[in-house]
């Protein structure tokens, strides 16, 4: 057997609700919110349902369940603690064709209700058919944690431009694409920041250019590389994408997540083309706007943390494309959280710093003096190349040759990799490790050894050759 969905229309109809104890009171009050006229045939009222009852929200029928109260009512439910009651009331409801839900007996139900994601008007119902009511539940937290609060609100501007935006889109598909568009653009922004105002006059130039094609790009960070580690926001915008441009540095497991039909380009870096290629990846961004394209730009981690991402929205405002920024979880933090190293502890490390390693264009030379004081954590972004002539600096400028240190590779992904060390063995931990990888110089990477809890692996032959170097 399998149950047809429907949403029922409750407003002023009566319904018949037999007991009043504690599983009562959940139906109840969804029934009321529904705005059903609800009478209760139950001999004794819980304080709750006696509240409702001086509030004129239930009508009490005074005594337990009699055949005669289904006259002229829409619906039953049965929610006593009486088997055998339940089943008459069910029997006595089939009998005359009305719908009875009887409370945790599948076999005693014309009727079930579903699990609800309620972002009125939308209302989003999950149901297993009465098999497996917890897995329902679960579906319905998994579900409720992707849709945004502010649905309902974008259901009710939507509502109330309908008849106009019908009259101005003429055909189904046409107006299909207009409010998708519309769904996916910073209009959804402007409502969940409630801003009405500004969201409605999005909604309005729409409609009033029609022609001219209102793309817009989102610079998104996938983080480091676990794919559970994408925001709420991250997920949603590639999902809603036509061209996702993407980096190398974007995992496959979140390559996958990005809507079926859209456009997948890599724009993945090439050593010693650097220039090129961003110039590229700016002319192909502003180009599929312009055509009315959803863009998103993904990139590892974070956007603006070594990622060029603040350019790209240069570009962008130059051009006079609408941008949205997601922040994601940039490698310094992913790839210590998954390896056990905290940033900053009490004892050790007062502050971090994120650094490059690659060189400035200028040529000019880092604050080596600052960069190698004490009590504070450095993550090195891009620096394995460099890994020699950093650990030389720093022990010139006063940093221990015993400092702590770890190598993190492709971090928070299954395949992650560390090695940890001291500093002067930081060049031949470098020269080992595969990448993408992250070098954590400072105290606190001595934590690990007793914070460790993911399950990466530790290349015992290169440690050991270390030591002995
Ligand atoms: N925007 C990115 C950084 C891009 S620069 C972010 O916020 O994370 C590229 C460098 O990031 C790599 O050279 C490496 O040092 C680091 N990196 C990125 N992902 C990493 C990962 N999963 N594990 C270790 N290092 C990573």
């Amino acid at each position: 057997m399998s149950h047809y969905p429907i949403f029922a229309d409750l407003n002023r109809r009566p319904v018949l609700l037999v007991g009043a104890g504690h599983v009562a009171e959940r139906k109840a009050e969804s029934l009321i919110q529904a705005g059903a006229q609800v009478r209760v045939a139950a001999a004794a009222l819980s304080p709750r349902f006696e509240t409702w009852r001086q509030q004129n929200r239930i009508e009490w029928l005074g005594i337990s369940f009699q055949t005669a109260f289904l006259d002229g009512v829409f619906l039953v439910i049965a929610a006593t603690d009486d088997a055998a009651l339940n089943r008459s009331v069910f029997e006595a409801a089939e009998a005359r064709g009305i719908f009875c839900n009887t409370v945790d007996t599948l076999d005693l139900c014309s009727f079930i209700v579903p699990a609800v994601i309620d972002r009125s008007p939308i209302k989003i119902a999950v149901s297993s058919g009465g098999t497996a009511p917890v897995l329902a539940r679960y579906w319905r937290q998994a579900i409720e944690t992707l849709v945004p609060l502010h649905t309902g609100t974008m259901a009710e501007i939507a509502g109330e431009w309908r008849s106009r935006v019908k009259k101005a889109v003429r055909t189904m598909p046409e107006r299909r694409r207009f409010w998708e568009n519309l769904f996916a653009s910073r209009f959804s922004t402007f409502v969940a920041q409630g801003n009405r105002a500004a969201a409605e006059a999005e909604l309005s130039a729409r409609l009033a250019n029609l022609d001219t094609p209102r793309g817009e790009v989102v610079l998104v960070g996938a983080g480091p590389g676990d794919a559970g580690l994408l925001t709420i926001h991250a997920l949603q915008a590639i999902q809603a994408a036509d061209v996702v441009l993407y980096d190398a540095l974007v995992s496959d497991e979140i390559l996958a997540m990005v809507r079926k039909d859209a456009d997948k380009i890599s724009v993945g870096k090439r050593a010693g083309a650097h220039h090129v290629q961003q110039e590229a990846t700016n002319r192909l961004l502003v180009q599929y706007a312009q055509e009315g394209k959803r863009v998103v730009r993904l990139k590892g981690g974070d956007p603006f943390v070594f990622g060029r991402g603040g350019e790209e929205a240069q570009v962008l405002a130059e051009a006079g494309i609408p941008y949205r920024i997601v922040p994601g979880i940039t490698a310094a933090l992913g790839a210590t959280a998954y390896a056990g190293i905290p940033l900053t502890h009490r004892d050790c490390a007062q502050s971090a710093l994120f650094i490059t390693g690659h060189s400035r264009h200028d040529g000019s030379e880092p604050d080596w003096r600052t960069l190698a004081l004490s009590h504070q954590t450095l993550v090195v972004y891009m620096g394995t190349l460099k890994a020699a002539d950093i650990a030389a600096k720093l022990i010139e400028y006063g940093r221990s040759a015993d400092t702590p240190v770890a190598v993190v590779s492709n971090g928070t992904l299954a395949h992650q990799s560390v090695q940890t060390g001291r500093l002067k063995d930081l060049p031949h931990m470098a020269a080992h490790a595969p990448r993408p990888a992250l070098m954590v110089i400072g105290e606190v990477v001595a934590l690990r050894e007793e914070l460790r809890w993911f399950a990466d692996s530790e290349p015992a032959l290169e440690m050991a050759q270390i030591h002995a170097a």
